[in-house]
């Protein structure tokens, strides 16, 4: 059960910290896919845990018309996409009042994005992101049991491509022995833009997400958390990247 909280805000676009990124925007506070080791959930605190509540900004369509510049990235705290959208379109209707010169980079984990391809091909400057990370079974019960299955979102990726709208494969979070890198580019590559990598934050993934990886994953954690055995993995990561000759805009490593 999701606990939905309706607000006015005065503003919908707000001064951005990420590299690259001047403003973000989230007509969504709160997620409700819940992944455990979200880094919004430290950002973001309330007495009532993640994944069980999110707030609605419910006039972010008329905050949307104002003219920004530099590039806006939705969203930065929730997921423009999570599964309310399909009923409240307030993700749709934001973008339709967009002013449609901004310069628009979405990121999502929900196939459901290709809904508003319609919208999305009135922006000249638009480009949408989906997260592949390869959690599959065990690993996505443990990490992130609601979102969209991988096949889901690498369709949505290909669809994406099939509208002519630009694309790119935010291969997050990276966790040492299973986030298979090289699978997802050959997977991929076909039909995607370019790449952006990124490495599980530790320290930002909380203190419950690190106890458990340490626990299931061993070896995994050893290579997040040895200095050594850290470098000479990112080394075979870069390798694969050469080898595969794709566009990586970047590799987040934390470190
Ligand atoms: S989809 Fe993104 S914002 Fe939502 S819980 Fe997962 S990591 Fe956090």
């Amino acid at each position: 059960m999701i606990k939905i909280i309706r607000k006015k805000v005065k503003t919908l676009y707000t001064r951005s910290k990420i590299p690259g990124i001047e403003w973000s925007v989230n007509q969504y506070v709160g997620c409700q896919f819940a992944c455990k080791y979200c880094y919004a959930k430290e950002i973001v605190r309330r007495e009532e845990s993640w994944g069980t509540w999110v707030e609605v900004k419910v006039n972010a369509p008329d905050l949307a018309r104002r003219r920004v510049k530099g590039t806006i990235l939705m969203s930065s705290v929730s997921d423009p996409y999570q599964p309310i959208e399909a009923k409240l379109k307030l993700t749709r209707s934001v973008l339709r009042f967009m002013d449609k010169r901004n310069e628009l980079m979405i990121l999502t984990k929900s196939p459901l994005v290709v809904r508003d391809v319609d919208v999305l091909k009135l922006f000249p400057r638009v480009e949408v992101g989906l997260t592949v990370n390869s959690f599959e079974g065990k690993e996505k019960k443990l990490f992130e049991p609601l979102t969209p299955i991988q096949r889901a979102r690498i369709n949505a990726l290909k669809a994406l491509y099939e509208e002519g709208i630009k694309n790119y494969a935010f291969i997050s979070p990276i966790i040492p022995g299973i986030t298979d890198v090289e699978e997802i580019i050959r997977e991929t590559r076909d039909f995607v833009g370019w790449y952006f990598l990124e490495f599980l934050n530790l320290r930002k993934a909380g203190e419950e997400f690190r106890k458990n990886l340490e626990e299931e994953f061993p070896e995994s954690y050893a290579v997040l958390t040895d200095y050594d055995k850290f470098t000479s993995y990112l080394r075979s990561i870069k390798d694969v990247l050469k080898r595969l000759n794709v566009r990586v805009e970047g590799i987040e490593t934390h470190k």
